[in-house]
């Protein structure tokens, strides 16, 4: 768990390619600089391309999502301190760092039992403190709700109803949707509770949101 001066170098030059790329908000920049991404890639063979803009494999078939990726969909939340976040798809854990960094309480997903016991774990050992469940992601987290954002990390076939109930009222859910090959990133504003805005933005691949919990 070694993290140097090479790497915070690195990370520097991740955060000005991702403001070259467009990303604007200089909080979500400056986590980016902050937050050693080569810790959350258990491969350490992989960590000289950590501060590349990819996805990397993380084990069980799932990827850390790409920077630019992460980025993006943090941007779309405007994120304000304090604020209850729900993130499906924990994965390697990078996404939550990025949110804690930006000052908000996250309730994590992960429906594979691996990579929820392991990200379990290496969070507090990076001083990120948060709440991670080994759930269905599909299903949210009723106990808990309701959330001023919710963000998805994988491909969802369809938009599923129990999240966007468990939004508040004037809440915001991040969700790339399946478009064939691609999906299509979705902020999805809840303006009453039957109401909601739908903005329609680029195309992104991830990995799927699969149903029910899983060991595959
Ligand atoms: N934010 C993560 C992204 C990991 S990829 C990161 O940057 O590391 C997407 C994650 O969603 C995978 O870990 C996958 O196992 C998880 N996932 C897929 N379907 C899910 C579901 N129904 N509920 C919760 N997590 C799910």
């Amino acid at each position: 768990m070694v993290d140097t001066y090479r790497h915070k170098g690195l990370r520097k030059k991740l955060a000005e390619v991702l403001a070259k790329k467009g990303i604007k908000d200089s909080k979500v920049l400056t986590a980016i600089e902050t937050i050693p991404r080569h810790l959350f890639i258990p491969d350490n063979a992989l960590h000289k391309y950590a501060y590349e803009d990819k996805p990397f494999p993380i084990g069980a078939g799932q990827t850390i999502s790409q920077p630019y990726t992460v980025a993006f969909q943090t941007e779309l939340l405007e994120l304000k301190p304090r604020q209850k976040v729900l993130e499906i798809g924990t994965g390697s854990g990078y996404q939550t760092a990025v949110l804690l960094e930006m000052g908000v309480k996250v309730f994590s997903i992960e429906r594979q039992k691996a990579l929820y016991e392991r990200t379990k774990e290496l969070l507090p050992k990076l001083n990120y403190n948060t709440k991670t469940f080994y759930g269905d992601g599909y299903k949210g987290l009723p106990t808990f709700a309701p959330f001023d954002k919710i963000i998805v990390t994988a491909g969802a076939p369809y938009i599923p109803e129990d999240l966007l109930a468990q939004l508040k009222i004037g809440g915001t859910l991040v969700i790339p949707v399946d478009e064939g090959e691609s999906q299509r990133m979705k902020k999805i504003k809840k303006l009453s509770a039957t109401n909601f805005e739908t903005e329609d933005l680029t195309l992104f691949k991830f990995v799927p949101l699969l149903k029910e919990k899983g060991q595959d």
